[in-house]
């Protein structure tokens, strides 16, 4: 039965494919894709991106992420940095599926060893970390260093320039689907380019990160950009978002 079933889809399949003749028949010509002036340059916010720490350093796309009041971190020029103690960050505004770039620099911290050294990080829907790690010569676990998933899958490469140099991070991310139920119907996937090179593929994202255990999903829409305050002087400039 599974034969002949196998083989009426072949016929089928066959048969479809031979009706086609004229090459109109797969082109499309509605919808229109609108259009979008892109950055003068690579990095630079396209005309529909939202800024969300642009020049200057203005932070009021962002708040405390324990108190909602204004984010109290230090700025230098253009770059928001952490300040340590102040907590972390997170934006105004609520997204979902998107495309983000931030640009990050980790201080110089003699003495300072593993997840201690350069640490902060990019929490997509205040729940699932992009690490941010000075983790050029220095050991910590894999998937812990910079470009990780945190704790659920290290970086394809290490991409990263040298300690000092502003960073990149252009991430693709698709946020988790729920049905009514708050059942998980489809997981968060996120594609990460570190200075341009891919470093996750389309990674299929556990649940939200833990420090401790293995990580559950658990119901959620769209929700914050958050930014970690580590205790480590990491500094961040131009960032933008696109909804998708
Ligand atoms: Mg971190």
């Amino acid at each position: 039965m599974r034969n002949y079933l196998l083989l009426f889809i072949l016929v089928a399949g066959y048969s479809v494919q031979a009706q086609i003749s004229d090459p109109k028949a797969t082109e499309f010509y509605e919808p229109v894709p609108p259009k979008v002036k892109p950055g003068a340059q690579l990095g630079e916010a396209p005309e529909d991106a939202i800024i969300l720490l642009g020049s200057g350093a203005d932070a009021s796309e962002w708040v405390s992420s324990s108190s909602g009041g204004d984010a109290e971190w230090n700025t230098e020029g253009d770059a928001l940095v952490v300040k340590p103690g102040a907590g972390n960050i997170s934006t105004r505004r609520k997204f979902g599926d998107m495309q983000l770039h931030v640009e990050w620099r980790s201080p110089n911290e003699p003495g300072k060893e593993g997840q201690g050294r350069g640490n902060s990080g990019i929490f997509l829907q205040d729940r699932y970390e992009v690490q941010v790690l000075e983790s050029e010569g220095s050991d910590t676990y894999t998937n812990g260093q910079a470009g990780s998933i945190y704790k659920q899958t290290p970086p394809l490469v290490n991409a990263l320039k040298p300690m000092g140099d502003w960073q990149s991070y252009d991430i693709i991310y698709t946020a988790p689907r729920f049905n009514a139920d708050g059942i998980l119907i489809r997981p968060a996937y996120v594609t990460l380019l570190m200075n341009g090179v891919v470093v996750q593929n389309n990674f299929e994202i556990k649940g939200p990160t833990e420090y401790i255990g293995l990580p559950h999903y658990v119901a959620h829409g769209d929700d914050v950009i958050t930014l970690q305050d580590h205790s480590n002087e990491v500094a961040y400039r131009n960032i933008w978002v696109r909804e998708l």
